[in-house]
Protein backbone atom coordinates (compact mmCIF):
# COMPACT_ATOMS: atom_id res chain seq x y z
CA UNK A 1 0.00 0.00 0.00
CA UNK A 2 1.75 3.67 -0.96
CA UNK A 3 1.13 5.49 1.82
CA UNK A 4 -0.77 8.76 1.17
CA UNK A 5 -2.61 11.56 3.30
CA UNK A 6 -5.45 10.86 4.23
CA UNK A 7 -6.57 15.10 4.36
CA UNK A 8 -5.78 17.97 2.92
CA UNK A 9 -6.55 21.74 4.22
CA UNK A 10 -9.69 23.30 3.34
CA UNK A 11 -10.27 24.59 0.21
CA UNK A 12 -10.75 28.11 -0.94
CA UNK A 13 -12.50 29.22 -4.10
CA UNK A 14 -10.03 31.50 -6.61
CA UNK A 15 -11.56 35.17 -7.27
CA UNK A 16 -9.86 37.76 -8.98
CA UNK A 17 -6.53 36.63 -7.68
CA UNK A 18 -7.72 35.84 -4.00
CA UNK A 19 -8.32 33.09 -2.39
CA UNK A 20 -12.00 32.91 -0.58
CA UNK A 21 -14.44 31.35 1.38
CA UNK A 22 -18.35 31.20 0.26
CA UNK A 23 -20.16 34.33 1.20
CA UNK A 24 -22.38 32.26 3.43
CA UNK A 25 -19.01 30.35 4.86
CA UNK A 26 -21.15 27.41 4.07
CA UNK A 27 -19.08 24.15 3.84
CA UNK A 28 -19.20 20.87 2.08
CA UNK A 29 -17.54 17.61 2.82
CA UNK A 30 -15.26 16.29 0.54
CA UNK A 31 -15.00 11.96 0.42
CA UNK A 32 -12.78 9.48 0.07
CA UNK A 33 -14.33 6.88 -2.08
CA UNK A 34 -12.13 3.96 -0.87
CA UNK A 35 -13.27 4.03 2.71
CA UNK A 36 -16.09 7.46 2.84
CA UNK A 37 -13.50 9.25 5.25
CA UNK A 38 -14.04 12.94 5.36
CA UNK A 39 -10.63 14.38 3.29
CA UNK A 40 -11.58 18.00 3.38
CA UNK A 41 -13.89 20.85 3.17
CA UNK A 42 -15.02 22.41 0.14
CA UNK A 43 -16.81 25.98 0.19
CA UNK A 44 -20.32 26.07 -0.42
CA UNK A 45 -20.61 28.50 -3.39
CA UNK A 46 -23.39 30.83 -4.36
CA UNK A 47 -24.81 33.09 -6.86
CA UNK A 48 -23.08 36.22 -5.46
CA UNK A 49 -19.60 33.97 -5.77
CA UNK A 50 -20.52 32.99 -9.04
CA UNK A 51 -21.35 36.65 -9.94
CA UNK A 52 -18.01 38.29 -8.14
CA UNK A 53 -16.05 35.52 -10.61
CA UNK A 54 -17.76 36.88 -13.54
CA UNK A 55 -17.64 40.04 -12.85
CA UNK A 56 -13.35 39.63 -11.98
CA UNK A 57 -13.19 37.75 -15.71
CA UNK A 58 -15.27 40.51 -17.41
CA UNK A 59 -13.11 43.06 -16.13
CA UNK A 60 -9.66 41.32 -16.38
CA UNK A 61 -10.91 40.57 -19.90
CA UNK A 62 -12.08 44.22 -21.10
CA UNK A 63 -9.08 45.81 -19.28
CA UNK A 64 -7.28 42.87 -22.07
CA UNK A 65 -4.32 41.94 -19.16
CA UNK A 66 -4.63 38.60 -21.04
CA UNK A 67 -6.38 38.49 -24.25
CA UNK A 68 -3.56 42.14 -25.36
CA UNK A 69 -0.56 40.54 -25.01
CA UNK A 70 1.21 38.47 -27.44
CA UNK A 71 0.46 34.75 -27.88
CA UNK A 72 4.26 34.14 -27.64
CA UNK A 73 3.71 35.92 -23.96
CA UNK A 74 0.28 33.77 -23.39
CA UNK A 75 2.09 30.73 -24.36
CA UNK A 76 5.30 31.10 -21.77
CA UNK A 77 2.64 30.98 -19.31
CA UNK A 78 1.29 27.45 -20.43
CA UNK A 79 4.84 26.21 -20.96
CA UNK A 80 5.18 27.23 -17.46
CA UNK A 81 1.53 25.78 -15.58
CA UNK A 82 2.92 22.20 -17.70
CA UNK A 83 6.06 22.69 -16.13
CA UNK A 84 4.72 23.21 -12.72
CA UNK A 85 1.84 19.97 -12.92
CA UNK A 86 5.22 17.63 -13.69
CA UNK A 87 7.03 19.01 -10.88
CA UNK A 88 3.85 18.16 -8.89
CA UNK A 89 3.03 15.10 -10.55
CA UNK A 90 2.94 12.57 -7.31
CA UNK A 91 0.99 15.56 -5.43
CA UNK A 92 -1.16 15.81 -8.06
CA UNK A 93 -1.51 11.97 -9.03
CA UNK A 94 -1.85 11.03 -4.80
CA UNK A 95 -4.45 14.02 -4.33
CA UNK A 96 -6.87 12.32 -7.71
CA UNK A 97 -6.51 9.02 -6.10
CA UNK A 98 -7.63 10.41 -2.58
CA UNK A 99 -10.80 12.18 -3.99
CA UNK A 100 -11.84 10.23 -7.05
CA UNK A 101 -10.49 7.12 -6.15
CA UNK A 102 -9.22 5.68 -8.84
CA UNK A 103 -6.26 3.71 -8.86
CA UNK A 104 -2.63 5.53 -9.04
CA UNK A 105 -1.48 4.09 -12.16
CA UNK A 106 -4.72 5.77 -13.92
CA UNK A 107 -4.72 8.94 -12.57
CA UNK A 108 -0.53 9.22 -13.01
CA UNK A 109 -1.59 9.05 -16.66
CA UNK A 110 -4.28 11.99 -16.09
CA UNK A 111 -1.64 14.11 -14.76
CA UNK A 112 1.02 13.33 -17.48
CA UNK A 113 -1.68 13.89 -19.83
CA UNK A 114 -2.86 17.04 -18.34
CA UNK A 115 1.12 18.83 -18.62
CA UNK A 116 0.67 17.33 -22.18
CA UNK A 117 -2.59 19.48 -22.67
CA UNK A 118 -0.97 22.69 -22.01
CA UNK A 119 2.20 22.15 -23.94
CA UNK A 120 0.44 21.39 -27.08
CA UNK A 121 -2.05 24.68 -26.99
CA UNK A 122 1.18 26.73 -25.81
CA UNK A 123 2.69 25.25 -29.04
CA UNK A 124 -0.57 25.62 -31.13
CA UNK A 125 -1.87 29.26 -30.45
CA UNK A 126 2.01 30.86 -31.62
CA UNK A 127 1.37 29.49 -34.92
CA UNK A 128 -0.44 31.78 -37.43
CA UNK A 129 -4.06 31.29 -37.99
CA UNK A 130 -6.51 33.66 -39.88
CA UNK A 131 -6.29 34.27 -43.98
CA UNK A 132 -6.40 36.93 -46.30
CA UNK A 133 -8.88 36.54 -49.04
CA UNK A 134 -8.82 38.32 -52.97
CA UNK A 135 -11.54 41.11 -54.06
CA UNK A 136 -11.58 43.92 -56.06
CA UNK A 137 -8.78 46.82 -55.53
CA UNK A 138 -8.67 48.90 -53.62
CA UNK A 139 -10.46 46.52 -50.50
CA UNK A 140 -7.79 44.09 -48.77
CA UNK A 141 -10.37 41.72 -46.69
CA UNK A 142 -8.45 39.55 -43.85
CA UNK A 143 -10.30 37.00 -41.51
CA UNK A 144 -9.03 37.10 -37.93
CA UNK A 145 -9.28 35.13 -35.15
CA UNK A 146 -9.92 35.94 -31.41
CA UNK A 147 -11.56 35.14 -28.01
CA UNK A 148 -14.80 34.73 -27.20
CA UNK A 149 -14.55 37.20 -23.86
CA UNK A 150 -15.66 35.46 -20.21
CA UNK A 151 -16.13 31.87 -20.98
CA UNK A 152 -18.00 29.44 -18.53
CA UNK A 153 -15.96 26.12 -17.72
CA UNK A 154 -18.00 23.64 -15.23
CA UNK A 155 -16.58 20.06 -15.51
CA UNK A 156 -17.61 16.60 -13.71
CA UNK A 157 -16.07 14.10 -11.46
CA UNK A 158 -14.45 11.44 -13.54
CA UNK A 159 -11.36 12.74 -14.43
CA UNK A 160 -11.45 16.54 -12.35
CA UNK A 161 -7.96 17.28 -13.30
CA UNK A 162 -7.89 16.55 -16.92
CA UNK A 163 -11.56 17.59 -17.60
CA UNK A 164 -10.48 20.81 -16.57
CA UNK A 165 -7.13 21.35 -18.24
CA UNK A 166 -9.36 20.30 -22.00
CA UNK A 167 -10.89 22.88 -21.17
CA UNK A 168 -8.86 25.21 -19.14
CA UNK A 169 -5.78 24.92 -21.56
CA UNK A 170 -7.25 25.94 -24.92
CA UNK A 171 -9.41 28.90 -23.29
CA UNK A 172 -6.68 30.33 -21.88
CA UNK A 173 -4.42 29.79 -24.50
CA UNK A 174 -7.42 31.75 -26.82
CA UNK A 175 -7.03 34.81 -24.96
CA UNK A 176 -10.15 34.18 -22.80
CA UNK A 177 -11.20 34.95 -19.07
CA UNK A 178 -12.37 32.16 -17.23
CA UNK A 179 -14.95 30.85 -14.45
CA UNK A 180 -14.29 27.41 -13.72
CA UNK A 181 -16.63 25.33 -11.58
CA UNK A 182 -15.38 21.85 -10.68
CA UNK A 183 -17.91 18.93 -9.84
CA UNK A 184 -18.66 19.47 -5.88
CA UNK A 185 -17.59 15.94 -5.48
CA UNK A 186 -13.98 16.35 -6.41
CA UNK A 187 -12.57 19.64 -6.15
CA UNK A 188 -9.54 18.82 -4.76
CA UNK A 189 -6.97 18.63 -7.46
CA UNK A 190 -8.74 21.46 -9.87
CA UNK A 191 -7.71 23.77 -6.14
CA UNK A 192 -4.07 22.68 -6.77
CA UNK A 193 -4.07 23.38 -10.79
CA UNK A 194 -5.30 26.99 -9.19
CA UNK A 195 -2.67 27.11 -6.73
CA UNK A 196 -0.42 26.44 -9.61
CA UNK A 197 -1.84 29.34 -11.68
CA UNK A 198 -1.50 31.67 -8.57
CA UNK A 199 2.55 30.26 -8.77
CA UNK A 200 2.78 30.90 -12.30
CA UNK A 201 1.38 34.38 -11.82
CA UNK A 202 -1.56 34.50 -14.19
CA UNK A 203 -2.94 37.92 -14.17
CA UNK A 204 -5.74 38.59 -11.39
CA UNK A 205 -9.17 37.81 -12.90
CA UNK A 206 -7.98 35.39 -15.66
CA UNK A 207 -8.79 32.41 -14.21
CA UNK A 208 -11.29 32.37 -11.74
CA UNK A 209 -12.86 28.97 -9.64
CA UNK A 210 -16.09 28.83 -8.03
CA UNK A 211 -17.30 25.85 -5.82
CA UNK A 212 -20.96 24.59 -5.31
CA UNK A 213 -23.49 22.83 -6.69
CA UNK A 214 -24.70 22.73 -10.19
CA UNK A 215 -28.35 24.03 -9.75
CA UNK A 216 -26.74 27.28 -7.85
CA UNK A 217 -23.38 28.18 -9.00
CA UNK A 218 -23.24 26.23 -12.71
CA UNK A 219 -26.61 27.76 -13.05
CA UNK A 220 -26.10 30.99 -12.46
CA UNK A 221 -22.71 31.07 -14.69
CA UNK A 222 -25.04 29.16 -17.45
CA UNK A 223 -27.57 32.20 -16.91
CA UNK A 224 -25.51 35.39 -16.49
CA UNK A 225 -25.07 38.06 -19.74
CA UNK A 226 -21.54 39.08 -18.61
CA UNK A 227 -21.02 35.02 -19.52
CA UNK A 228 -20.04 34.74 -23.37
CA UNK A 229 -19.69 30.63 -23.78
CA UNK A 230 -20.46 27.84 -21.54
CA UNK A 231 -18.30 24.80 -22.04
CA UNK A 232 -19.65 22.08 -20.16
CA UNK A 233 -18.84 18.12 -19.41
CA UNK A 234 -21.03 16.32 -17.85
CA UNK A 235 -24.39 14.38 -18.15
CA UNK A 236 -26.65 14.55 -21.43
CA UNK A 237 -30.15 15.71 -19.00
CA UNK A 238 -27.55 18.60 -17.10
CA UNK A 239 -26.10 19.13 -21.02
CA UNK A 240 -29.71 20.00 -21.91
CA UNK A 241 -30.45 21.93 -19.37
CA UNK A 242 -27.48 24.29 -19.44
CA UNK A 243 -28.31 24.83 -23.05
CA UNK A 244 -32.25 25.62 -22.48
CA UNK A 245 -30.47 27.98 -19.62
CA UNK A 246 -27.81 29.50 -22.48
CA UNK A 247 -29.88 30.31 -24.97
CA UNK A 248 -31.44 33.35 -23.13
CA UNK A 249 -28.60 35.58 -22.99
CA UNK A 250 -27.16 33.40 -26.32
CA UNK A 251 -24.58 32.23 -25.34
CA UNK A 252 -21.64 29.82 -27.52
CA UNK A 253 -22.40 26.52 -26.21
CA UNK A 254 -19.64 23.50 -26.66
CA UNK A 255 -21.33 19.86 -24.49
CA UNK A 256 -19.43 16.92 -24.02
CA UNK A 257 -22.44 14.47 -23.13
CA UNK A 258 -22.91 10.95 -21.70
CA UNK A 259 -22.41 8.07 -23.87
CA UNK A 260 -23.42 4.24 -24.79
CA UNK A 261 -20.66 2.88 -26.93
CA UNK A 262 -20.39 -0.29 -28.82
CA UNK A 263 -17.38 -2.36 -28.90
CA UNK A 264 -17.82 -4.56 -31.83
CA UNK A 265 -15.89 -7.68 -32.10
CA UNK A 266 -15.87 -9.55 -35.10
CA UNK A 267 -15.43 -13.49 -35.25
CA UNK A 268 -12.04 -13.18 -37.13
CA UNK A 269 -10.73 -10.27 -34.80
CA UNK A 270 -7.40 -11.55 -32.78
CA UNK A 271 -9.40 -13.35 -30.09
CA UNK A 272 -7.34 -12.26 -26.98
CA UNK A 273 -6.59 -9.06 -28.03
CA UNK A 274 -10.31 -7.99 -28.00
CA UNK A 275 -11.48 -9.92 -25.36
CA UNK A 276 -8.56 -7.36 -23.72
CA UNK A 277 -9.19 -4.39 -24.76
CA UNK A 278 -12.98 -4.96 -24.10
CA UNK A 279 -12.05 -5.74 -20.55
CA UNK A 280 -10.33 -2.41 -20.60
CA UNK A 281 -12.72 -0.35 -22.77
CA UNK A 282 -15.36 -1.06 -19.96
CA UNK A 283 -13.38 -0.90 -16.83
CA UNK A 284 -10.87 1.09 -16.66
CA UNK A 285 -11.90 3.90 -14.52
CA UNK A 286 -14.90 1.13 -12.87
CA UNK A 287 -16.69 1.75 -15.70
CA UNK A 288 -16.76 5.31 -14.78
CA UNK A 289 -15.55 6.68 -18.64
CA UNK A 290 -17.87 8.85 -21.32
CA UNK A 291 -15.89 6.79 -23.85
CA UNK A 292 -16.52 3.11 -22.18
CA UNK A 293 -17.22 0.66 -24.00
CA UNK A 294 -20.39 -0.56 -22.33
CA UNK A 295 -21.93 -2.07 -25.25
CA UNK A 296 -20.10 -5.40 -26.46
CA UNK A 297 -21.61 -6.75 -29.53
CA UNK A 298 -19.79 -10.00 -30.56
CA UNK A 299 -20.66 -12.16 -33.62
CA UNK A 300 -22.83 -15.16 -33.00
CA UNK A 301 -19.77 -18.08 -33.79
CA UNK A 302 -17.51 -16.54 -31.06
CA UNK A 303 -20.29 -15.41 -29.01
CA UNK A 304 -20.00 -18.30 -26.52
CA UNK A 305 -16.31 -18.64 -26.30
CA UNK A 306 -15.84 -14.51 -25.89
CA UNK A 307 -18.43 -14.71 -22.77
CA UNK A 308 -16.78 -17.76 -21.19
CA UNK A 309 -13.21 -16.16 -21.83
CA UNK A 310 -14.30 -12.42 -21.16
CA UNK A 311 -16.14 -13.58 -17.57
CA UNK A 312 -13.19 -15.60 -16.56
CA UNK A 313 -11.01 -12.63 -16.25
CA UNK A 314 -13.46 -10.16 -14.77
CA UNK A 315 -13.78 -12.12 -12.39
CA UNK A 316 -9.96 -12.10 -11.66
CA UNK A 317 -10.03 -8.02 -12.04
CA UNK A 318 -8.58 -6.67 -8.62
CA UNK A 319 -10.76 -4.47 -7.17
CA UNK A 320 -9.45 -2.23 -3.75
CA UNK A 321 -8.54 1.10 -2.93
CA UNK A 322 -6.59 3.59 -5.71
CA UNK A 323 -3.66 3.66 -3.31
CA UNK A 324 -2.74 0.03 -3.28
CA UNK A 325 -0.61 -0.55 -5.96
CA UNK A 326 -2.29 -4.34 -6.22
CA UNK A 327 -5.85 -2.65 -7.19
CA UNK A 328 -6.89 -2.59 -10.63
CA UNK A 329 -10.04 -0.88 -10.14
CA UNK A 330 -10.75 1.40 -7.75
CA UNK A 331 -14.18 2.45 -6.09
CA UNK A 332 -16.98 4.51 -7.92
CA UNK A 333 -17.14 7.69 -6.75
CA UNK A 334 -19.38 8.25 -4.35
CA UNK A 335 -22.11 6.76 -2.34
CA UNK A 336 -24.80 8.36 -4.42
CA UNK A 337 -23.26 7.23 -7.59
CA UNK A 338 -22.71 3.53 -6.21
CA UNK A 339 -26.62 3.41 -5.26
CA UNK A 340 -27.96 4.64 -9.03
CA UNK A 341 -25.32 2.07 -10.71
CA UNK A 342 -26.71 -0.44 -8.46
CA UNK A 343 -29.91 0.29 -9.01
CA UNK A 344 -29.37 -0.32 -12.41
CA UNK A 345 -28.30 -3.55 -12.01
CA UNK A 346 -31.32 -4.26 -10.53
CA UNK A 347 -32.94 -2.56 -13.35
CA UNK A 348 -31.15 -5.28 -15.50
CA UNK A 349 -32.40 -8.02 -13.24
CA UNK A 350 -35.89 -6.89 -13.29
CA UNK A 351 -35.89 -7.09 -17.13
CA UNK A 352 -35.18 -10.07 -17.56
CA UNK A 353 -31.32 -10.14 -18.48
CA UNK A 354 -28.89 -12.70 -16.92
CA UNK A 355 -25.52 -11.91 -15.10
CA UNK A 356 -22.89 -13.68 -16.23
CA UNK A 357 -20.69 -12.26 -13.21
CA UNK A 358 -20.59 -9.92 -10.36
CA UNK A 359 -23.72 -7.62 -9.83
CA UNK A 360 -22.66 -6.60 -6.19
CA UNK A 361 -21.52 -4.09 -3.93
CA UNK A 362 -18.37 -5.51 -2.19
CA UNK A 363 -18.99 -5.73 1.59
CA UNK A 364 -15.45 -7.89 2.51
CA UNK A 365 -11.33 -7.59 2.77
CA UNK A 366 -11.38 -4.22 4.14
CA UNK A 367 -13.46 -2.79 1.46
CA UNK A 368 -16.84 -2.61 3.14
CA UNK A 369 -16.50 1.41 3.75
CA UNK A 370 -15.90 2.24 0.24
CA UNK A 371 -18.27 2.64 -3.02
CA UNK A 372 -16.85 -0.89 -4.65
CA UNK A 373 -18.79 -2.87 -6.84
CA UNK A 374 -17.99 -5.77 -8.59
CA UNK A 375 -17.29 -5.56 -12.80
CA UNK A 376 -20.78 -6.97 -13.94
CA UNK A 377 -21.25 -8.57 -16.86
CA UNK A 378 -24.76 -9.33 -18.76
CA UNK A 379 -26.09 -11.67 -21.35
CA UNK A 380 -28.90 -12.66 -22.88
CA UNK A 381 -30.17 -8.56 -23.05
CA UNK A 382 -32.42 -7.25 -25.59
CA UNK A 383 -31.81 -4.27 -27.75
CA UNK A 384 -34.77 -2.04 -25.89
CA UNK A 385 -33.72 -2.63 -22.45
CA UNK A 386 -32.15 0.28 -20.00
CA UNK A 387 -29.51 -1.53 -19.84
CA UNK A 388 -28.77 -1.55 -23.34
CA UNK A 389 -29.97 2.15 -24.02
CA UNK A 390 -28.97 4.07 -20.79
CA UNK A 391 -25.64 5.22 -19.46
CA UNK A 392 -24.86 3.08 -16.70
CA UNK A 393 -21.33 5.02 -15.77
CA UNK A 394 -20.18 2.17 -13.85
CA UNK A 395 -18.50 -1.58 -14.14
CA UNK A 396 -21.35 -2.82 -16.14
CA UNK A 397 -21.12 -4.40 -19.51
CA UNK A 398 -23.84 -5.69 -21.75
CA UNK A 399 -22.70 -8.56 -24.30
CA UNK A 400 -24.67 -8.87 -26.97
CA UNK A 401 -24.69 -11.49 -30.01
CA UNK A 402 -25.19 -10.29 -33.92
CA UNK A 403 -25.20 -12.38 -36.96
CA UNK A 404 -23.31 -9.98 -39.80
CA UNK A 405 -21.97 -6.83 -40.35
CA UNK A 406 -25.12 -4.90 -41.06
CA UNK A 407 -26.37 -6.05 -37.67
CA UNK A 408 -24.00 -5.14 -35.81
CA UNK A 409 -24.07 -1.56 -37.27
CA UNK A 410 -27.30 -1.52 -36.58
CA UNK A 411 -27.30 -2.48 -33.11
CA UNK A 412 -24.80 -0.38 -32.49
CA UNK A 413 -26.17 2.80 -33.95
CA UNK A 414 -29.29 2.05 -31.93
CA UNK A 415 -29.19 4.64 -28.89
CA UNK A 416 -29.50 8.11 -28.52
CA UNK A 417 -26.01 8.70 -28.20
CA UNK A 418 -23.35 9.04 -30.25
CA UNK A 419 -19.77 9.58 -28.11
CA UNK A 420 -17.18 6.67 -29.16
CA UNK A 421 -16.72 2.74 -30.82
CA UNK A 422 -14.46 0.50 -31.38
CA UNK A 423 -14.36 -2.46 -34.43
CA UNK A 424 -11.81 -5.66 -33.60
CA UNK A 425 -11.16 -7.49 -36.99
CA UNK A 426 -8.33 -8.65 -38.69
CA UNK A 427 -9.98 -8.02 -41.93
CA UNK A 428 -9.10 -4.22 -42.75
CA UNK A 429 -11.33 -3.70 -44.80
CA UNK A 430 -14.38 -4.50 -42.92
CA UNK A 431 -13.03 -2.82 -39.73
CA UNK A 432 -12.75 0.53 -41.78
CA UNK A 433 -16.52 0.30 -43.86
CA UNK A 434 -18.14 -0.42 -40.00
CA UNK A 435 -16.47 2.74 -38.55
CA UNK A 436 -17.43 4.46 -41.71
CA UNK A 437 -20.56 3.71 -40.85
CA UNK A 438 -21.18 4.17 -36.70
CA UNK A 439 -22.80 7.45 -35.52
CA UNK A 440 -19.73 8.51 -33.56
CA UNK A 441 -16.88 11.06 -32.66
CA UNK A 442 -14.26 8.98 -31.53
CA UNK A 443 -13.49 5.30 -32.83
CA UNK A 444 -10.55 2.98 -32.99
CA UNK A 445 -9.91 -0.54 -34.58
CA UNK A 446 -8.45 -3.02 -32.90
CA UNK A 447 -8.01 -0.83 -29.97
CA UNK A 448 -10.17 1.29 -27.02
CA UNK A 449 -9.61 4.10 -25.00
CA UNK A 450 -6.09 5.76 -26.15
CA UNK A 451 -7.17 9.38 -26.48
CA UNK A 452 -4.47 12.32 -28.07
CA UNK A 453 -4.65 16.11 -27.58
CA UNK A 454 -4.21 16.27 -31.26
CA UNK A 455 -7.45 15.06 -31.88
CA UNK A 456 -11.01 16.42 -31.82
CA UNK A 457 -12.55 14.37 -29.05
CA UNK A 458 -16.65 14.54 -28.99
CA UNK A 459 -19.96 13.37 -30.22
CA UNK A 460 -21.93 13.06 -32.50
CA UNK A 461 -26.73 12.74 -31.04
CA UNK A 462 -27.38 13.45 -27.80
CA UNK A 463 -23.38 12.94 -26.48
CA UNK A 464 -22.79 16.61 -27.82
CA UNK A 465 -21.97 19.30 -29.89
CA UNK A 466 -18.58 20.63 -30.40
CA UNK A 467 -15.55 19.05 -30.32
CA UNK A 468 -12.49 19.29 -27.47
CA UNK A 469 -8.94 19.49 -27.61
CA UNK A 470 -6.64 19.61 -31.15
CA UNK A 471 -7.18 22.56 -33.29
CA UNK A 472 -11.00 21.89 -33.35
CA UNK A 473 -10.89 22.40 -29.28
CA UNK A 474 -8.69 25.77 -29.54
CA UNK A 475 -11.87 26.80 -32.24
CA UNK A 476 -14.20 26.02 -29.85
CA UNK A 477 -13.10 29.05 -27.96
CA UNK A 478 -12.48 31.72 -30.64
CA UNK A 479 -14.75 33.78 -32.68
CA UNK A 480 -14.46 35.09 -36.21
CA UNK A 481 -14.03 38.14 -37.54
CA UNK A 482 -13.67 39.55 -41.13
CA UNK A 483 -12.32 42.66 -41.44
CA UNK A 484 -12.51 44.54 -44.86
CA UNK A 485 -10.02 47.34 -45.66
CA UNK A 486 -10.61 50.04 -48.15
CA UNK A 487 -7.15 51.17 -49.42
CA UNK A 488 -8.25 54.25 -51.09
CA UNK A 489 -9.82 56.67 -48.62
CA UNK A 490 -12.27 58.58 -50.97
CA UNK A 491 -15.67 59.16 -50.90
CA UNK A 492 -18.11 56.54 -52.50
CA UNK A 493 -20.58 58.46 -54.52
CA UNK A 494 -23.78 56.57 -53.80
CA UNK A 495 -25.56 59.52 -53.09
CA UNK A 496 -25.79 62.29 -55.58
CA UNK A 497 -26.51 65.28 -52.84
P1 LIG B 1 -23.43 16.09 -14.08
O1 LIG B 1 -24.11 16.47 -15.33
O2 LIG B 1 -24.26 15.67 -12.93
O3 LIG B 1 -22.52 17.28 -13.53
C1 LIG B 1 -21.50 17.86 -14.30
C2 LIG B 1 -21.23 19.26 -13.80
O4 LIG B 1 -22.39 20.04 -14.04
C3 LIG B 1 -20.95 19.34 -12.31
O5 LIG B 1 -19.96 20.32 -12.07
C4 LIG B 1 -22.28 19.81 -11.75
O6 LIG B 1 -22.17 20.51 -10.54
C5 LIG B 1 -22.78 20.72 -12.85
N1 LIG B 1 -24.23 20.93 -12.88
C6 LIG B 1 -25.21 20.11 -12.44
N2 LIG B 1 -26.42 20.68 -12.61
C7 LIG B 1 -26.21 21.88 -13.19
C8 LIG B 1 -27.06 22.94 -13.62
N3 LIG B 1 -28.38 22.87 -13.48
N4 LIG B 1 -26.51 24.03 -14.18
C9 LIG B 1 -25.17 24.11 -14.35
N5 LIG B 1 -24.31 23.15 -13.95
C10 LIG B 1 -24.82 22.05 -13.37
O7 LIG B 1 -22.40 14.95 -14.48
P2 LIG B 1 -21.47 14.10 -13.52
O8 LIG B 1 -22.33 13.10 -12.82
O9 LIG B 1 -20.61 15.01 -12.73
O10 LIG B 1 -20.53 13.37 -14.60
C11 LIG B 1 -20.89 12.22 -15.27
C12 LIG B 1 -21.35 12.52 -16.68
O11 LIG B 1 -20.36 13.25 -17.39
C13 LIG B 1 -21.60 11.27 -17.48
O12 LIG B 1 -22.82 11.36 -18.17
C14 LIG B 1 -20.45 11.25 -18.47
O13 LIG B 1 -20.72 10.57 -19.68
C15 LIG B 1 -20.22 12.70 -18.70
N6 LIG B 1 -18.87 12.94 -19.24
C16 LIG B 1 -18.73 13.22 -20.57
C17 LIG B 1 -17.46 13.41 -21.11
C18 LIG B 1 -17.27 13.70 -22.58
O14 LIG B 1 -16.17 14.08 -22.95
N7 LIG B 1 -18.28 13.54 -23.44
C19 LIG B 1 -16.34 13.32 -20.29
C20 LIG B 1 -16.52 13.04 -18.95
C21 LIG B 1 -17.79 12.85 -18.42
Amino acid sequence: MVEIKNCVANLKMFIDGEWKESETLEIRPVINPANGEVISYAPEGTAADARAAIFAARRAFEEGVWSGISAQERASYLFKIAHKIEEYADELTQLETMDNGKPLREAGFDVGDAAACFRYYAGLITKPDGFTYHVADPMQAMVVREPVGVCGLIVPWNYPLLMSVWKIAPALAAGNTIVFKPSEVTPVTPKKLFEIFEEVGLPNGVANMVMGAGPVVGHEIASHPEVDMISFTGGTKTGKHIMKTAADTMKKVSLELGGKSPNIIFADADFETAVDYALFGIFAGSGQVCSAGSRILVEESIYDKFVERFVERAKYIKVGPGNDPASEMGPLVSQQHMEKVLHYIEVGKQEGATIACGGNRIVSNGLEKGYFVEPTVFINVKQEMKIVQEEIFGPVVVIQKFKDESEAVKLANNTIYGLAGAVFSNDGAKALRVIKKLRAGITWVNSYHPTYNEAPWGGYKQSGIGRSLGTFGLEEFQEIKQININLQVEPIGWFSN
